[in-house]
């Protein structure tokens, strides 16, 4: 069986003593050894000193076509790419193209806001503002790319966008990359990484793949360096109360657990296309990646007297999708197993404490036998829905607003249908990643703006009319931002230019009016 290693200071690692054994999720067959590295001081230096240097002597334009040439070779290799998801991961094919494909649709949207950055090499980000009345001195800002190493430390449940959408965005600010993925699902991301390597598009020392644990990454970060993790909450707390993290202001950004909610508007109907997909959207939420993902919704807030209708049409929705669950490589399967041993035994315990406050309607926790799987192998769960009491919902210490259970599991939360109600059961997670809300009430939404945005790091919006074209609420686009405040982590990626903040120091220059028009350019510093 072979071994993975780590691709660092410009070679693949030798093979040292296996850390870990990689498995198919669908049938316990191994698949691949992991070897850990150490001494990961040096290659933190080499991506400061190497491929630092070698990004920021391109422009903005030169990065954004390095990330055109990635999406390109991912693209020669989408199939085995698609292939290996399923086969590692537990993805059905559509899973898997949700990862891969995202992932090439990161690269895609960054090379695009690389064009709109042009030439240079830093960004301005505002006209010259002047200090006083009668001074010629004026202040502008500029965004540079820090002078350190990007530290990307990944979730399992996307080894391919998780990744590389990091990358894309680190790499287009100028800075190089250390990726770490995790362990149990590192097969998918080191097949990513092997064509990356191969591909010889990155300059020297851009790119650096961690295999295995993150060892002594983190005793070797500076002031310069940025952190990107996503994961849970409890490796969250503990990057950023690292030492060396603490010691020098390191800046972090953390993407962790969201107990993402959505709201049926107190004026949805059943017959119309906006129930219709309200419904069909929580049924993919709860099943895609096997509700492994960050945006999964977990809260389905029901106007009390639209629950009975909703609790059928999500059951039976799910019911269907319960009878085609089982091994992905299996011809008609629509859902996979969990992506480990360990997520099984988190989701079931979940489930567990969950039920101290609500009631299954949907679903059995302890079912066996499933579609083209061995007796007794595989790490799968059926869609299991709860429900609560109208007062149970309000509670803010019940359990479906504090655990956050990785698996195709959500509550159904009846409401008054009023705003304040919604809110409060919104403000109940303590920041989320998304929330949705399906209503044509325009009061009703525009009160839902204003107070259930602070809680959130996005708000999908649906109506009636634009309920043919919508997106399910889970798909994260480039061009938005990803992450959320509280619980979620206080973290924000992507979001097109935005998302640029993370790896860019802005400095204030100040000086003459004449002076800075003639440094920075762009705009008319004399005014
Ligand atoms: P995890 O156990 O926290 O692991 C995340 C990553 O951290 C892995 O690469 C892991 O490496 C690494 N890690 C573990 N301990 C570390 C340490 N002491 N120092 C540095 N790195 C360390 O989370 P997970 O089980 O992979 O992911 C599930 C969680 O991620 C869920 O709670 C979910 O909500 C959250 N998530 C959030 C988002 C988001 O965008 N907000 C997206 C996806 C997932 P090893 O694998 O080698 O242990």
């Amino acid at each position: 069986m072979r071994t993975l290693t780590s691709h660092l200071l410009g070679a693949w690692q030798p093979a040292g003593a296996p850390s870990a054994t990689l498995v198919n999720p669908a049938t316990e067959e191994p698949l691949a050894n992991v070897s850990r590295a150490s001494d990961l001081g040096k290659a933190v230096a080499y991506g400061r000193e190497v491929g630092g240097p070698a990004l920021r002597a391109l422009s903005f334009k030169a990065r954004g076509e390095l990330l055109s040439g990635l999406s390109k070779v991912l693209y020669a290799h989408r199939e085995e790419l698609l292939d290996l998801a399923m086969v590692s991961g537990g993805c059905t094919r559509g899973d898997a193209k949700f990862d891969v494909d995202g992932a090439m649709g990161v690269l895609a949207a960054y090379a695009q806001v690389a064009e709109g950055l042009g030439e240079q090499p830093w960004i301005i980000d505002d006209e010259p503002a002047s200090v006083f009345r009668t001074s010629k001195v004026r202040v502008q800002h500029v965004s540079l790319p820090r002078h350190g190493i990007a530290v990307h430390i990944n979730a399992f449940n996307f080894p391919a966008w998780g990744m590389i959408g990091k990358a894309a965005v680190a790499l287009l600010a100028g800075m190089p990359v250390i990726s770490k993925p995790a362990t149990s699902t590192c097969l998918l991301a080191h097949r990513i990484a092997e064509i990356i390597v191969d591909a010889k598009i990155l300059p020297e020392g851009a790119f650096q793949f961690l295999a295995g644990s993150a060892g002594d990454l983190l005793d070797h970060v500076g002031p310069q360096d940025v952190i990107a993790f996503t994961g849970s909450a409890a490796t969250g707390a503990k990057i950023r109360g690292h030492a060396a993290v603490l010691a020098n202001n390191v800046r972090v950004n953390i993407e962790a657990d969201s107990l993402n909610a959505v709201v049926l508007g107190p004026d949805l109907e059943r017959g119309t296309e906006l129930f219709d997909l309200a419904i069909r959207d929580a049924i993919t939420e709860l099943t895609q990646k096997t509700g492994q993902k960050c945006t999964a919704t977990r809260r389905i807030l029901v106007p009390e007297g639209l629950l009975e209708g909703v609790r059928e049409a999500i059951g039976e929705g799910l019911a269907r999708r319960a009878s085609v669950t089982g091994d992905p490589t299996v011809k008609g399967v629509k859902m996979g197993p969990l992506a480990s041993a360990q997520q099984l035994a988190d989701a079931r315990e979940g489930i567990r404490a969950l039920q101290a406050d609500a009631t299954i309607v949907q679903g059995d926790p302890a079912r066996e036998g499933f579609e083209g799987v061995s007796e007794g192998k595989g790490y799968f769960l059926e869609p299991i829905l709860l429900e609560a009491t109208s007062e149970a919902a309000l509670r803010a210490d019940a359990a479906f607003h504090r655990v956050e259970v990785f698996a195709p599991v959500a509550t159904l939360l009846p409401y008054d249908g009023s705003i304040g109600a919604a809110a409060a059961i919104i403000r109940a997670g303590e920041g989320s990643l998304v929330s949705t809300v399906y209503s044509d009430d325009r009061k009703f939404t525009a009160a839902a703006v204003a107070e259930l945005s602070p809680h959130l790091g996005r708000l999908v919006i649906n109506d009636e009319k634009n309920a043919g074209g919508a997106f399910s609420p889970g798909c994260v686009f480039p061009q938005g931002n990803h992450g959320g405040p509280g619980r979620a982590g206080c973290g924000a990626e992507l979001g097109g230019t935005f998302g640029l903040d993370l790896y860019m120091q802005r400095t204030a220059i100040q000086g003459g009016a004449s002076q800075l028009a003639r440094l920075l350019g762009r705009r008319s510093a004399a005014s």
